[in-house]
């Protein structure tokens, strides 16, 4: 692990957690994958972790959409920062970082041990990691996919597990008790579309998507793919590929209210590209966005 690299405040969000080096029982475990080599049209999602981190300041403990306080939680424990290639080959660079990732968790049943992973990239083929990690733990998992993007590509631009490929390369480790929710997309290909209409997993307005969520039993676990990419660049304009008509901050705390009540076991975000946005608006937001997904997978753990 990469600890030297930890720009964790000591005040804001992160005040609430402590440094770590392994997986431990009964807490939430904030990893960074600072990954974005197949990132095709504009790189950056490398720099995510830390911003989130170094923006904590600004946000409150406090949400008052979940009336939920970091305050009250003790087992927040920040992994720091994997480590990644910085060669010409891409995909060895993305494997050592995965094979990281692998290996810090090799040893936890994250089900039996009630321990959860938060992972923050980077591009999103960074998801691929936790996602396997959480298919092989739980049988029975729903991966809700929140992105503009389908990512359902075989391979792109050369790159087997680029960041347009993540949900295909997950479905290889699919099981028969799996279920994949997407919402949100709004490009893709005439062949991923006619899949997700094929395979009943795209959900195309709000109302739908969130009543798909409600209906799934509160004990099944639930793992979120959340590529920021999927608010609208009006929001969040510091991601590498924005996509216009996309959702708002209040459509992502609805989806949160309806978390609280289930078992929600894991997340990843994906594709803040801080220096995108001179602004530094993005960062902002994508960090109140973790601080609600922090709250709600740190519940049990209180
Ligand atoms: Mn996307
Ligand atoms: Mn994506």
């Amino acid at each position: 692990m990469n600890n030297s690299k930890l720009t964790a405040p000591k005040d804001g969000v992160y005040e609430f957690f402590k440094q770590g080096h392994q997986i431990e029982e009964n807490s939430l475990h904030l990893i960074g994958f600072e990954f974005d080599g197949t990132a095709c049209f504009r790189k950056g999602a490398r720099l995510g972790p830390d911003s989130i981190r170094s923006n904590s300041p600004g946000i409150e403990s406090y949400s008052p959409y979940l009336d939920l306080d970091l305050e009250d939680y003790s087992n927040l424990i920040d992994l720091g920062n994997l480590p990644v290639g910085h060669t010409e080959d891409q995909t060895a660079n993305w494997r050592i970082g995965t094979d990281a990732f692998f290996k810090l968790t090799e040893k936890s049943n994250l089900n039996k041990d009630r321990a959860k992973i938060l992972t923050l990239g980077g591009e999103h083929s960074i998801s691929y990691a936790p996602i396997k990690k959480y298919l092989e733990t739980f049988d029975d998992l729903v991966l809700i996919h929140l992105d503009a993007h389908a990512d359902l590509r075989d391979s792109y631009e050369g790159h087997h597990y680029s960041h347009a490929s993540i949900i295909r390369r997950v479905l290889d480790h699919w099981g028969d008790n799996h279920h994949l929710i997407q919402y949100g997309i709004r490009s893709g290909t005439k062949e991923e579309y006619k899949w997700m209409e094929q395979e009943g997993t795209i959900r195309k307005s709000l109302d739908n998507f969130l009543d798909s969520i409600k209906e799934i039993d509160p004990m099944r676990p639930l793992y979120l793919t959340l590529d920021l990419d999927y608010f609208d660049p009006a929001y969040l304009p510091g991601t590498g590929t924005p996509e216009a008509g996309g959702e708002t901050f209040h459509s992502f705390i609805r989806l949160c209210k309806i978390l609280k009540s289930k078992n929600f076991v894991g997340a990843d975000v994906v594709e803040l590209a801080p220096e995108i946005d001179s602004t530094g608006n993005s960062s902002v937001f994508a960090t109140k966005v973790v601080r609600e997904l922090i709250l709600l997978l740190g519940r049990d753990n209180k």
